[in-house]
């Protein structure tokens, strides 16, 4: 028989992942409920109230993993990236009750949210608890958390708390631009999508500091700093040629597949005309 457990403490919670480290969590548990196979046991964590708290703790914003997508959109802290792609999940009754950690955790390369929390350099507070009773937190970049299609680098016993945002501050100043690219305009699991972050030297038309991420065109999340570096302080006919370089090397990095969704050569070729475009208004200054 399925065992299922109800915990109203985090304490208690934590207590019933180490003792049984094969119950599965359930947030909203609209992923869980389309999953092909069922768990053993199952821990609904949707009534802890320590993860149902978003707050700022010095610079970073900490959101509870409990937190559904309803009221985070509501949640003045949160960058406008984040929010964009949150309002592009599903449909309002998803929404009320699907979590970002649950997103993050469910590990697709189509979460709506990842490539923004990719752009943000966001991570998950996880917890878990000792055999002596003791609690003991790690953080981890969610970029290396997810490893691949449904892969987390998560150990027994330990929850997702909170998503982090750090540096939230200088996160909301920049510029964003979001796309998802789906069969419909609600209710689609998307094609593929992209983030992108930048923000201008003051005075200046060079570009100060510039982001972009992938999402659906690989089996994580595509983000290539080591690209975005090129495009840094620059300005002009240097900042459009080392665009058009970057566009060329990402169509070597970008390996989608083809499935039911999408083929491979249109999520190719419309991630890349989505990255000119960004780009270009990066650089203009338009976004
Ligand atoms: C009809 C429909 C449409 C959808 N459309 C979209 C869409 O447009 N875009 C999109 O990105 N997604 C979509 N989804 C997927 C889903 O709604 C989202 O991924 C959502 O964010 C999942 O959150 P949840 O709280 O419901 O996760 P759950 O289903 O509760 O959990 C998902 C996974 O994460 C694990 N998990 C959850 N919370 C934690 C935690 N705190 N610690 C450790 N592990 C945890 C669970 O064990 C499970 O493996 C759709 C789903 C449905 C059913």
């Amino acid at each position: 028989m399925v065992r299922t457990y109800f915990p109203k403490t985090l304490s208690e919670a934590l207590k019933i992942l180490r003792d049984d480290p094969a119950a599965m969590p359930v947030a909203g548990g609209t992923d869980v409920m389309v999953a092909k196979k069922p768990a053993e046991a199952f821990i609904y964590i949707s009534s802890v109230p320590e993860i149902k708290e978003t707050c700022m703790k010095g610079q970073d914003l900490f959101i509870g993993a409990g937190e559904v997508y309803r009221d985070l959109l509501e949640e003045p802290d949160i960058p406008e990236l984040l929010k964009a792609a949150m309002k592009e999940v599903a449909s309002p009754a998803i929404r009320n009750a699907g979590t970002l950690a649950g997103n993050i955790c469910n590990a697709s390369p189509a979460g709506d949210t990842l490539p923004p929390l990719y752009c943000m350099d966001a991570e998950v507070l996880l917890s878990h608890m000792e055999a002596d009773g003791s609690v003991k937190e790690r953080r981890a970049r969610v970029c290396e958390f997810i490893t691949g299609i449904r892969k987390l680098d998560i150990r027994p016993g330990e929850l997702v708390t909170a998503v982090i945002i750090p540096g939230v501050r200088e996160i909301r100043g920049m510029k964003m631009y979001y796309e998802k690219v789906g069969a419909r305009k609600s209710e689609a699991i998307s094609k593929l999508s992209f983030a992108g972050l930048c923000k201008r030297e003051e005075g200046d038309s060079a570009v100060a500091d510039i982001r972009f991420a992938f999402g659906s065109v690989g089996i994580t999340v595509v983000r290539r700093p080591e690209e975005e570096q090129k495009l840094k302080g620059l300005s002009g006919d240097a900042y459009r040629e080392a665009a058009d370089s970057v566009v060329k090397d990402l169509s070597e990095i970008l390996k989608p597949i083809d499935d039911q969704r999408s083929t491979a050569k249109y999520r190719k070729q419309v991630s890349l005309n989505i990255l000119s475009d960004f780009l270009g208004k990066a650089g203009e200054g338009s976004l």
